[in-house]
């Protein structure tokens, strides 16, 4: 489109494959299972604590590093639910979502001619930022069949210009959770190369079958040197109101704040008051969430193998992957547009999570992050279609 007046960096990227899809969806009038958002509302405590909020007052700018209370929330349920402690007013900064917080990181933190190290597939924010900011993205590609990691590889991609790691944990799409052993081997070669170890852990609490999620502030080696970013899109089913967060060391919380303040400066106040709320919830709202997002991902997951497919059953995050293999189709855009427009059924093409579309054209993801009459609704037409 733009050739010539959008920035270099950016212009190899194009529109977000989760925007493309949505277009689709709707002009097919399929049901969606692409972009990750819930079709069901978070709780009403936390609506009404915002409506409150706003309709009290005041609504003006917030400290630019987050209300005290919500950072405070953030620091309690660190504490609560990983046995760490954070210092609320030194680590803890709030953000326009994790989106903010990592693109924050990066520009605080990155001069040109660094290099950043990449697993693939990967979310889709990292490549566009990492040139934004002017450094070079290293590919190390999980490995198939289980996307373990591939230690080699991982070792080779260290090097002098190494300034800084991704890791998305639980990952996107393909809902992998790390272990301890591989956030180890990691947190090694980043002590060793002196690297900054960058986690986005927006789905640490949907993690399944007894999983736990492992944050970085818990691997001993990266302790002082990872910056952890998450938000309460996922966790309170609020992906509209962006509010997301870092906690880092000082000195890392530095960076991240230096560029917030120029992105945004802050985050909207009477959400932040929601979420401070939010973060307090009861043990049993986080287990929940966990279970009904278990039976989804079990129904969705055993339906799609019912059906004829190779399914990749995520260990965390709201989304389950399916082979292509076999069915005709070559390639993920392909088949996610023929099954939006001829079968009703909006998913996304994992290959956008590769360099390049160079991998994982053999996979696509569906989310399940929907109420049970829209799984049953996509279910219904995917069966249909294979009969
Ligand atoms: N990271 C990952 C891995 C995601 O899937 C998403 C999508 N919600 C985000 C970051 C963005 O989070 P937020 O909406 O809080 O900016
Ligand atoms: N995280 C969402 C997903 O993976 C997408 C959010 C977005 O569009 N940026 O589906």
């Amino acid at each position: 489109m733009n050739s010539g007046i959008v920035c270099k960096a950016l212009e190899p990227f194009g529109t977000t494959i989760f925007t493309e899809m949505n277009a689709l969806c709707s002009e097919a009038g399929a049901v969606n299972l692409s972009q990750g958002f819930p079709d069901f509302e978070g709780p009403d405590s936390i609506k009404e604590c915002a409506a409150k909020a706003i309709l009290r007052g005041p609504n003006q700018y917030a400290p630019s590093q987050g209300i005290p209370s919500l950072r405070e929330a953030i620091s309690g349920k660190v504490k609560r639910f990983y046995g760490v402690d954070v210092d609320p007013e030194s680590e803890v900064t709030v953000t326009a979502g994790a989106t903010e917080a990592i693109s924050s990181a990066l520009l605080g933190l990155l001069e040109p001619g660094d290099e950043v190290i990449l697993f693939e597939p990967c979310y889709d924010l990292y490549p566009p930022m990492v040139a934004r900011a002017g450094a070079r993205a290293v590919y190390v590609p999980l490995e198939r069949p289980g996307f373990s990691l591939p230690e080699g590889r991982l070792k080779q991609a260290f090097g002098s210009k190494t300034r800084l790691v991704i890791i998305n944990n639980p990952l996107n799409p393909l809902g992998k959770v790390f272990t301890r052993e591989e956030l180890d081997f990691i947190g090694k070669l980043c002590t060793e190369h002196n690297v900054i170890a960058l986690s986005d852990e927006v789905y640490e609490h949907i993690v399944y079958d007894g999983r736990v999620h492992v944050p970085l502030f818990q691997v001993p080696s990266l302790k002082d040197r990872s910056i952890v970013v998450s938000s309460t899109a996922k966790t309170f089913s609020m992906t509209g109101w962006k509010v997301g967060y870092s906690i880092a060391p000082p000195g890392l919380t530095k960076a991240v704040r230096m560029a917030h303040q120029f992105l945004t400066f802050c985050t909207p106040s009477a959400l932040q008051e929601a979420m401070a709320m939010a973060m307090a919830m009861e043990d049993s709202y986080f287990e929940e969430l966990a279970r009904s997002y278990t039976k989804k991902r079990n129904m969705l997951s055993s339906a799609l193998e019912a059906i004829g497919f190779q399914v990749l059953w995520p260990e965390g995050t709201y989304y389950t992957s399916i082979s292509i293999k076999g069915s005709g189709f070559e390639d993920d855009m392909e088949f996610c547009r023929y099954l939006t427009r001829e079968v009703g059924v909006a998913a996304i093409p994992c290959s956008y999570f590769w360099n390049g579309r160079r991998g994982g054209r053999d996979l696509v993801r569906f989310c399940f992050c929907k109420k049970d009459e829209t799984l049953e609704a996509a279910i219904e037409r995917l069966e249909r279609w294979r009969s």
